[in-house]
């Protein structure tokens, strides 16, 4: 299975249990979306099925890769999926249609299941798992992302297609942790990918599913796309009025432009700024420089300073010090030593310290890739190994190697390497200045 795997399981579930009935003890589980089977004849595929190429063709061709890629990026939206098969030696792999999204019902029955909340008891003498203590009190909202980030694959596992759970179903989960004795009365999430998409990017994506070959929200936002923070207000207003709830952060990744391509978007972030932060927003601008931005699929530098602007002004006007935290990735495929110094100039200019730097990819000896993200289909990953951009039918002129390398280099000198990440010091004016002027 592969997905989220509810609707695939009670599918799977009911057709085992048909079959136990009927004493049948070899069930069809094909044919089953959100699962894949093996066949070693090709009579058994289906028509109208899409070849990906095969596995001995994608270990060994990198264009065979992308192409492979490209398909599956056509074939994500569970509203016009095609089946693919992908051969291996004699044998194929079908990869069933994706899952339909769940409906609001079936999101809150799953997610007011009577979790417990804890780790499994094995865990208990080793010190159990402190990560738990980031999600024991948040509460999950929605499910699904529509932006479209070059380097991330949540739209391939929950789809583009926002699945929201009810605020009913919200308040209850929130009143329930309430009664647990070890609630200090601090919910640390509502959210879900992108905490502030709990409606879909447009009508019709909600009536017919994503466009293929398009971006919602990707460098430019789609001209259809509809912004609306109404529903997520007022859902956070039904939590924290809870009794027994002393504050509701939000910690879930937050889309700044969004925030700044809806007409009322100031009304969020006055919730935001009086309500759901404690002193810090951590958001997620990834680069400085637009042309590393258009390639990773984010919009311009210039959205992030608006929103910084934004942001700083409704601190200002409800009187509270809180800062921004921005986050940026170094060596993105494409991306350049101009590209680097214009980053690191950027947190000068903005008196930001950075410590710790997440790069996306870095070479180990003898020159092997070692990729830190598990972006598996990832188009940033066709994009570093292909060195070009696998979606446009012509492929572009490929990235400079040479440069690439070349800004490896320059963060290695300028780096300490600590449990596998790279400590930058940007902040060492004069090994900034002494990089080219930007
Ligand atoms: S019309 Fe635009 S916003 Fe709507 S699904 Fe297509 S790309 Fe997304």
């Amino acid at each position: 299975m592969y997905g989220m795997g509810e609707h695939s399981i009670i599918e799977a579930a009911a057709r085992l249990r048909e079959a136990a009935e009927r004493g049948c003890e070899n069930p069809d589980l094909r044919g089953i979306r959100g699962t894949m089977w093996r066949t070693g004849k090709p009579a058994d595929i289906p028509s109208g099925a899409v070849f990906l190429p095969s596995f001995e063709e994608i270990k060994s061709d990198v264009q065979a890769y992308c192409r492979h890629f490209v398909l599956q990026e056509q074939n994500a939206d569970p509203f016009s999926a095609a089946l693919l098969v992908e051969k291996s030696e004699e044998r194929y792999v079908v990869q069933e249609p994706p899952s339909m999204p769940v409906k609001t019902e079936l999101f809150d029955r799953i997610m007011e299941l009577p979790y417990t909340r804890e780790w499994h008891p094995d865990y208990t003498e080793a010190g159990g798992i402190p990560a738990l203590a980031e999600v024991q009190f948040s509460l999950t909202s929605s499910r699904g992302c529509f932006g479209a980030c070059a380097f991330c694959a949540i739209a391939f596992h929950q789809g583009k297609l926002i699945q929201t759970r009810s605020p009913e179903s919200l308040v209850r989960e929130a009143e329930t942790l309430t009664t647990r004795p070890d609630f200090k009365g601090f919910i640390h999430d509502v959210g879900g990918p992108t905490a502030n998409f709990r409606i879909p990017a447009c009508k019709k994506q909600a009536a017919q599913g994503s466009c293929r070959g398009r971006q919602c929200l990707g460098a430019e936002p789609c001209p259809n796309l509809s912004p609306d923070h109404g529903e997520y207000i007022s859902v956070l207003k039904k939590i924290r009025t809870v009794p027994g709830i002393k504050k509701v952060f939000i910690r879930s990744g937050l889309r700044f432009d969004y925030i700044m391509l809806d007409p009322e978007g100031k009304s969020f972030l006055r919730e935001l700024c009086e309500f759901h932060i404690s002193g810090q927003l951590k958001v997620a601008p990834e680069h400085s420089s637009d042309r590393v931005l258009k390639l990773i699929r984010k919009s311009s530098n210039a959205v992030y300073h608006s929103f910084e602007k934004a942001y700083a002004a409704m601190n200002r006007q409800l009187d509270k010090k809180q800062y921004l935290v921005p986050y940026y990735i170094a060596g993105l495929p494409g991306a350049t030593i101009e590209d680097a110094l214009h980053t690191a100039l950027e947190l000068k200019k903005a008196v930001l310290y950075p410590t710790r730097c997440r790069i996306f990819t870095r070479r180990r000896e003898p020159w092997r890739p070692a990729c830190i993200i598990p972006a598996s289909i990832r188009i940033q990953v066709c994009q570093y190994i292909f060195r070009g951009e696998p979606m446009s039918a012509v492929f572009r002129e490929p990235f400079c190697s040479s440069t690439e390398r070349k800004t490896a280099n320059w963060l290695r000198k300028r780096s300490v390497f600590s449990n596998g990440k790279i400590c930058l010091r940007f902040y060492d004016n004069r090994k900034v200045a002494s990089g080219p002027r930007i």
